[in-house]
């Protein structure tokens, strides 16, 4: 959008972190990059509101890893997982219930 300013672009981004409604950016990309934790941990990412969580699960400090054939020599990684978090799994929860108008009936899926 080249008729608005970076820095108008800037000065709305930082209005909506106030708000709440987007988070500063920084950890999702992070997770690329370095983080001031450096011990190894995981992400849960949320794709509908973008919340993003560290994570620790011994299990998946142990998996494997890729192997020489890969060329790499895998000195760290972290996981991400990818969902929507509590809140946002409530709210679609909610829209579902509202939709089919009655109770859900057993768990299918
Ligand atoms: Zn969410
Ligand atoms: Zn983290």
């Amino acid at each position: 959008m080249p008729e608005i300013s970076r820095t108008t672009v800037y000065r709305i981004l930082e209005t909506f972190a106030r708000l709440g409604v987007v988070r500063k950016a920084g950890h999702p990309d992070a997770v690329a990059r370095y983080e001031s934790r450096t011990s190894r941990h995981h992400h849960l990412l949320c794709v509908r509101c973008g919340r993003m969580e560290d994570l620790d699960d011994e299990s998946l400090d142990r998996i494997d890893l890729p192997g020489r054939e890969t060329g790499y020599r895998i000195e760290d990684y972290s996981i991400q997982f990818r969902g929507l978090c509590a809140k946002c799994a409530n709210a679609e929860g909610r829209r579902r219930a509202g939709n089919s108008g009655d109770k859900r009936r057993g768990k299918t899926r």
